[in-house]
C-alpha cells in the first residue's frame, strides 16, 4: 500500500532497503521471545550491529532489553505470549494466494497474539486509510494485517481464533498493553483488501504501471521530474 513501485522492484531483487536498526531491534525482540537458542543465534549472527567495540550493547538493544524485561517481569504480557512460536501457514483470499508467519499460536486456548513496539501507546497519527486520527494498531495496518491471519488460520485449522496484540513502548520505563478487537473492526479490512487487490495484483503482473509513492527511498533514488507542481502539493 505505501509503494508498489518499491515493493515490486524488491520482489524481482532490483532493490532492496537498507537493514534499518528498527527493523533489526525488531527482529532482536522477537527472537527474545521464539526460544533461548534462537535470541543466542541472533546475538552470534548480529554480534558487531548489537556490540560495540567495548563490548556494551548499543543504547537501542540497551532499551530493547529494558522492553523484553518489561513484559517478561508482566505475567498476564506472558500469558498472552503462551503458545507455538514463529508458525508460518499459506491460504488463499480473493483468489490470490498468502502466507503468514504468526509470532504466537495457542491452540488450546484458540487465541493468537503478535508482539509490536511503538513509541508510546496513545500516540495519535493520521490515517488517509481511515479519514481520521487513529492509534498505531490501525496507523502501521495491524487490524488488516490481524484479519489477514484470522481468515488464514481458519482455512488451516477450521476455526476462527481471537487476535491479541501484545504492545511494549520504547519510553523509559516502557509501558506495555495486551490489546483486542472488536470483531466489527474486521469486516472494513475484508472490503478494503477486496477493494485494493486488484490492482495491486495488476501492477504485479505488469499489466499496469505500478503506482509510486514519490517518496520512499528507491522513488527518490529513481526520481525523474518532468514538471513542477504547485506548493499545495507539498502537503499531500
Ligand atoms: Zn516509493
Amino acid at each position: 500500500m505505501e509503494c508498489e513501485a518499491r515493493t515490486f522492484a524488491e520482489v524481482r531483487g532490483e532493490f532492496s532497503r537498507p537493514p534499518s536498526t528498527a527493523l533489526m531491534v525488531g527482529s532482536y525482540l522477537h527472537s527474545a521471545f521464539e526460544s533461548d537458542s534462537a535470541f543466542t543465534e541472533f546475538l552470534e549472527q548480529n554480534h558487531d550491529s548489537i556490540y560495540g567495540s567495548r563490548g556494551v550493547k548499543y543504547k537501542d538493544y540497551e532499551k530493547a532489553d529494558d522492553m523484553i524485561e518489561t513484559i517478561k517481569n508482566d505475567e498476564f504480557c506472558m500469558f498472552a505470549l503462551q503458545g507455538e512460536k514463529e508458525v508460518i501457514y499459506t491460504g488463499e483470499l480473493f483468489g490470490v494466494e498468502w502466507k503468514i508467519k504468526v509470532d504466537n499460536i495457542n491452540h488450546d486456548r484458540g487465541f493468537f497474539s503478535d508482539l509490536k513496539s511503538t513509541q508510546e501507546l496513545r500516540k495519535r497519527y493520521w490515517s488517509e486509510k481511515y479519514n481520521t486520527w487513529v492509534s498505531f494498531v490501525q496507523a502501521f495496518d495491524y487490524v488488516l494485517q490481524m484479519w489477514v491471519y484470522r481468515e488464514i488460520i481458519f482455512q488451516n485449522t477450521g476455526r476462527y481464533y481471537d487476535p491479541y496484540i501484545v504492545a511494549v513502548t520504547k519510553e523509559s520505563p516502557p509501558d506495555k498493553a495486551v490489546l483486542h478487537f472488536d470483531s466489527g473492526r474486521f469486516d472494513f479490512e475484508k472490503e478494503y483488501v477486496q477493494s485494493m487487490l486488484p490492482s495491486i495484483i495488476d501492477a504485479k503482473l505488469g499489466r499496469k504501471n505500478a503506482h509510486r509513492c514519490d517518496k520512499c527511498e528507491f522513488c527518490r533514488g529513481t526520481k525523474k521530474l518532468s514538471g513542477t507542481f504547485e506548493i499545495e502539493y507539498l502537503l499531500d
